[in-house]
């Protein structure tokens, strides 16, 4: 915002993840046809193929359809199948040359947020998997960028690294340059991870006490198929799932959290579906 301009009318930051195939000015269109003003999108295909290169006239209307969206906070999500922490040397590189690119290309919309799974330590165990998560992101990093890193919390599905709070703590701490660093919240993940969603403020005062609050930039919103602890990851509809409607839209209106910008990553088919989810949550923020 420009300085001496007025203070924005207080609104929930809300979207959901969008296909990026047709490029950055579809997705603030989208976002704006289902009543978001953020959203989340895979850098590449999902799968870590190469990037489409970036169009300087799509990201110029992207600015302009971003502004009349009200579109401050976007979340670019690296491909899933990145492991920082893989054993094979080849899959470490790929992931640290993947997300070196990603972060040159998202100073094209400076000031975001870039999002992704710490990664698997396979048969290493947890301290060589956090060793070698800091290591590769001391290599990806660079002083001059505007893009922040999230570290997502993950359910803890067989070796992923970051189902615990201690986890992501000691991986902040061994970054050389991490004023970059921040935690996005998945409440799926951490619900599947043993963190009763539905008793938040216990929740949060443990983040705070171990991570601190301040590093929290973003959440993911998705409500579980599983009960608390079954450390699957399988997400579902907001409501119709094991943390429920209350519990999420809690999240949202959390004086901690009210202010972040929150991602649906739900299983809908079309994206009327996110619109229903969306005008749901705002309803019960108001
Ligand atoms: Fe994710
Ligand atoms: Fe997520
Ligand atoms: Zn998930």
């Amino acid at each position: 915002m420009k300085k001496g301009a007025a203070v924005a009318e207080e609104t929930l930051v809300i979207g959901c993840h969008l296909s990026c195939s047709k490029g950055y000015a579809q997705m603030a269109r989208d976002a704006a046809s289902i009543g978001a003003n953020t959203f989340q999108f895979f850098t590449r295909n999902p799968r870590g193929g190469k990037a489409k290169p970036i169009d300087p006239a799509d990201i110029a209307l992207y600015h302009q359809l971003a502004a009349e969206a009200g579109i401050q906070t976007i979340v670019a999500h690296a491909p899933y199948t990145l492991n920082l922490c893989a054993a094979n040397p080849d899959t470490r590189q790929f992931a640290i040359d993947t997300m070196a690119d990603d972060l040159l290309r998202m100073e094209s919309t400076p000031h975001q947020l870039y999002n992704f799974h710490p990664g698997s330590h396979v048969k290493q165990g947890p301290e060589e998997g956090i060793r070698l998560i800091v290591d590769g992101l001391n290599q990806v990093l660079a002083p001059e960028q505007t893009t922040t890193v999230l570290l997502e919390t993950m359910a803890g599905k067989g070796t992923e690294m970051g189902r615990s709070f201690e986890e992501l703590a000691a991986i902040i701490d061994g970054v050389e340059l991490n004023d970059h660093l921040g935690v996005c919240l998945d409440t799926c993940h951490i619900w599947d991870g043993g963190y009763n969603v539905a008793a938040l403020d216990d929740v949060l005062e443990e983040f705070d006490r171990v991570v601190g609050l301040d590093r929290l930039k973003a959440v993911h919103l998705n409500d579980s198929k599983n009960p608390l602890g079954a450390a699957k990851d399988r997400h579902e509809l907001i409501g119709d799932g094991h943390i429920g409607f209350e519990a999420l839209s809690a999240v949202t209106r959390h004086p901690a959290l009210r202010h972040l910008p929150f991602n649906l990553e739900t299983p809908n088919e079309t994206l009327d579906g996110y619109a229903r989810e969306i005008a749901a949550l705002r309803a019960a923020w108001a």
